[in-house]
């Protein structure tokens, strides 16, 4: 059988087709590393405005314990002054019980000042730390980044090249139409829209098409038209074997549909390779 000039411009089309499909999945998969990269910075940065955050409280109560620790040690020397100028007994022994609560008063604010100081001692080094972790994951994040548009600038014009292949193979044989639906049946199929036809098989789906379409398929061949698999979809050729061979296909899947109870010889293909009656067998599918 002649060769058909659109088949021909098909098999070229699936193979650039196929190529593209598998830059622009990388497109979407490459940058996975970098959003890692800035998941991993957005947390380090959290924890660094929690630690500023933290840092700015404890400062807060440092001071305000020193204050107040200045004030009870001014009480506590106050009340020994005062010591000095009392007459009676009694005032002496009410004195000597303000000045021991003003000592405990002033030693307890005195420990509470150093713990906490000691505290911010540790957020201060806590904090350095996460400055440092932040500083490293930011150059990391922005090696990423770096690396990644040049593989993506470098990926997006190998794209580009493909689309102008796929131009020139196209140009004067196939219609934008047709390139589309065919697009969709590569991407659909996992890079295989066209398939041969053995015998009455379907090389797409294996299933046994009826003799009638497989005459008609011929026909349209001849006059350089495009036939899809009623089953699968994907755009089919008839292609003649030897003969033997294909009087051994057609019996083979003859005989799978047979003990499966149904036209398919094969269920585990594809889920969409169902027949869809509502298509027709003449027409074009509506799915691509
Ligand atoms: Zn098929």
């Amino acid at each position: 059988m002649a060769e058909n000039d659109k088949l021909e411009c098909l098999r070229r089309l699936q193979d650039v087709l196929s190529r593209k499909f598998e830059l622009e999945s990388q497109v979407e998969t490459i940058p996975a590393d970098l959003r890692h990269e800035e998941h991993v910075l957005e947390h380090e940065r959290n924890k660094l405005e929690e630690l500023e955050e933290k840092f700015k409280n404890v400062t807060e109560e440092v001071k305000s314990l020193s204050i107040k620790y200045e004030d009870a040690f001014n009480t506590r020397t106050g009340y020994e002054k005062q010591m000095e100028f009392l007459n009676t007994q009694r005032e002496y022994e009410a004195m000597s019980k303000q000045l021991d609560e003003a000592k405990i008063q002033e030693s307890a604010l005195l420990r509470r000042r150093n713990s906490k100081t000691q505290e911010t001692e540790v957020v201060t080094k806590e904090l350095e730390e996460q400055r440092a972790k932040v500083a490293e994951q930011t150059a990391k994040v922005e090696e990423e980044r770096g690396r990644i548009e040049s593989i993506l600038a470098d990926i997006n014009r190998q794209i580009e090249e493909k689309n102008a292949e796929c131009e020139s193979i196209k140009s004067g044989n196939i219609s934008d139409d047709l390139f589309e639906k065919f697009s969709n049946i590569v991407r659909k199929k996992k890079g295989v829209g066209i398939v041969p036809v053995y015998g009455q098989v379907c090389m797409g789906c294996d299933r046994v098409l009826p003799m009638q379409f497989v005459i008609d398929l011929r026909l349209k061949m001849q006059q350089n038209e495009i036939e899809y698999c009623p089953y699968c979809s994907r755009i089919i050729y008839y292609e003649q074997l030897d003969p033997e061979m294909e009087k051994n296909y057609i019996f083979e899947q003859l005989e799978a549909a047979k003990s499966e109870g149904k036209g398919s010889a094969d269920s585990s293909k594809s889920d969409s390779d169902s027949y869809d009656e509502s298509m027709g067998m003449d027409e074009g599918f509506e799915d691509f």
